[in-house]
């Protein structure tokens, strides 16, 4: 740290208007002190107190955003463009830059190691501080980071709060070893920022290339794998690729070929969970719920093949076969039962986000010749999350198609309640969790009693899942919830089977 000469701080006081703020919360101690007047001693002491804060803001400021310093360093070291090749928030390489790195050691058959990690997070801090305040975290740690590493490595911002470095021990300055301790000495301290302190920890993992891999084309989807795991484990963690990982990840990149083309070869279907309505015997529910029976990995559990399903993309295609084949169902139902049969279809977030999915929707009903208002479309919370206003307009459109929309694994998502007065939600689906609870505590029965009577007095209808025993299902009678969904009555059911609830 610099030592201060006090006479000579008003140099410091152009700095900024936070240091006069200092100066002169320290000048109001001495002067209402004990003496009650500024003598010798209190004036001493008011130059300790400020000679200690002009010190302290000294060692902030170093470590607040030069911004340019990378830019300017790259457009002299070679004639990359700017636009193509760095990041504007940071002034650090991107990741189209870290791609060619990467292609370019490849052809020099030079090993590296590629060290990426992101801060764990990220979003809670963007969203409770806002995203100004977000994008200077972002911009003081890549100047952190550029203090600490210099020019020993490239280091690279790829994208949202995720950095990396490459480090090749054959040309770089440090070794990979140095170039961790390097980054983790920045988050092992506070990082000031203006007027806030903020403790932030990262999820680091590495990749070596060759080593670990052999087509830099899927060092990015290994690293992400290896930092999730780091992930599991406590803060400021470090994963290194390893065997156990390499077979998780061979395995997914299997199944992400299986699921591909697991439509194609008939190796989805549905089946059938009846939800059943108390006060209403002439009506019936069934959920339709997606299988999958691979020829080559067997039964995968829709828990883990359809996560997966997102994360490709072919959620969409697959979520709107799952809406042709169960609006089929429907409309066979329909005529083998006198009763007000009616299904409900599990909706993923992304399938709405394609800009056709309301008017195929549509379409599908129109085919098929199905009375909207004998569909129900459950979605999570998560729709309120992310990308809310659209996702609230695109609901709206599908309520006025006559379809109904039920809240899925109501309780668990984290989301604010608002949606509820704001939108036409018809119905709360309680998840299994509480269900679990009932009888257990006496919270637990008054939380789910509260759920629904919330849901009545905002006119929905409320089911419970999960339901196992018959001391479940006596609670949730007395309480008056609407349905009933759960093993204690049936599991889900194939699609040939459903007769006896017709
Ligand atoms: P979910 O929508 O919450 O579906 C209820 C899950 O709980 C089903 O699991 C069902 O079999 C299970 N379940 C029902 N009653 C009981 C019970 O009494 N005890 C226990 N232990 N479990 C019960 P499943 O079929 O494995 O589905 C898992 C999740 O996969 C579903 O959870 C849903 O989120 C998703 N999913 C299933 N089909 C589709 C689909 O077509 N599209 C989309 N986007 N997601 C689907
Ligand atoms: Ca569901
Ligand atoms: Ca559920």
């Amino acid at each position: 740290m610099k030592k201060v000469d006090i006479d000579k701080y008003t140099y410091h006081i152009e700095w900024s208007e936070e240091l006069n703020a200092h100066i002169a919360t320290c000048l109001e101690f001495p002067l209402l002190s004990a003496e009650g007047k500024s003598s010798e001693l209190a004036l001493k002491e008011v130059k300790k107190l400020i000679t200690k804060r002009v010190e302290w803001i000294i060692d902030k400021k170093q470590k607040l955003p030069k911004l340019q310093k990378t830019i300017k360093k790259n457009k002299t070291n070679s004639n990359l463009s700017e636009v193509e090749y760095i990041d504007f928030l940071t002034g650090l390489y991107n990741r189209n830059y870290c791609q060619k790195v990467f292609k370019n050691y490849a052809k020099l058959e030079t090993p590296f190691s590629f060290v990426y990690f992101d801060i764990d997070g990220f979003k809670a801090v963007n969203d409770t501080l806002n995203h100004e305040v977000g994008d200077k975290i972002l911009q003081v740690v890549s100047n952190s980071l550029t203090d600490v590493l210099g020019d020993d490595v490239y280091l690279f911002r790829l994208g949202g709060d995720e950095f990396a470095c490459v480090v090749s021990d054959e040309i770089s300055a440090i070794t990979t070893t140095e170039c961790i301790d390097k980054i983790l000495s920045i988050f092992n301290e506070t990082i000031y920022l203006e007027t806030v302190y903020i403790d932030l920890t990262i999820s680091l993992g590495v990749v070596y290339y060759p080593k670990n891999i052999s087509n830099v084309k899927d060092i990015f989807k290994v690293a992400e794998i290896v930092v999730q795991e780091a992930k599991k484990n406590r803060e400021n963690s470090i994963c290194f690729f390893e065997k156990e990982l390499k077979n998780k990840m061979e395995a997914k990149v299997l199944m992400e070929s299986c699921l591909s083309v697991a439509l194609r070869k008939n190796e989805l279907f549905l089946v059938y969970q009846p939800i059943i309505q108390l006060n209403d015997e002439d009506s019936i529910v069934f959920e339709a719920l997606l299988r999958w029976h691979s020829t080559d990995l067997g039964f995968v559990s829709p828990a883990e093949f359809i996560p997966l399903a997102e994360s490709m993309g072919q959620i969409c295609s697959i979520g709107l076969w799952v809406i042709e084949k169960a609006m089929e169902k429907l409309a066979y139902l329909k005529t083998q039962s006198s009763k007000n049969v009616m299904v409900s279809i599990n909706i993923s977030v992304l399938q709405i986000t394609e800009a056709n999915f309301v008017n195929n929707v549509k379409q599908l009903i129109e085919k098929h010749n199905i009375s909207p208002n004998s569909l129900i479309f459950e979605f999570t919370e998560s729709i309120f999350i992310e990308n809310s206003e659209l996702n609230k307009e695109i609901l709206k459109n599908i309520r006025n198609l006559g379809v109904y929309i039920a809240i899925d694994d109501f309780g668990t998502g984290y989301s604010s309640l608002t949606y509820l007065k704001d939108m036409d939600i018809n119905c709360l689906k309680i998840d299994k969790t509480f269900v679990d609870e009932l009888g257990k505590s006496d919270k637990s029965n008054a939380l789910v009693e509260a759920i629904i009577n919330v849901g009545h007095k905002l006119n929905m209808d409320i089911t419970a899942e999960g339901i196992e025993t018959k001391e479940q299902l006596d609670i949730l009678k007395a309480f008056g919830c609407d349905s009933i969904q759960g093993y204690y009555y049936s599991k889900p059911l194939p699609e040939d089977q459903l007769d006896k609830y017709l």
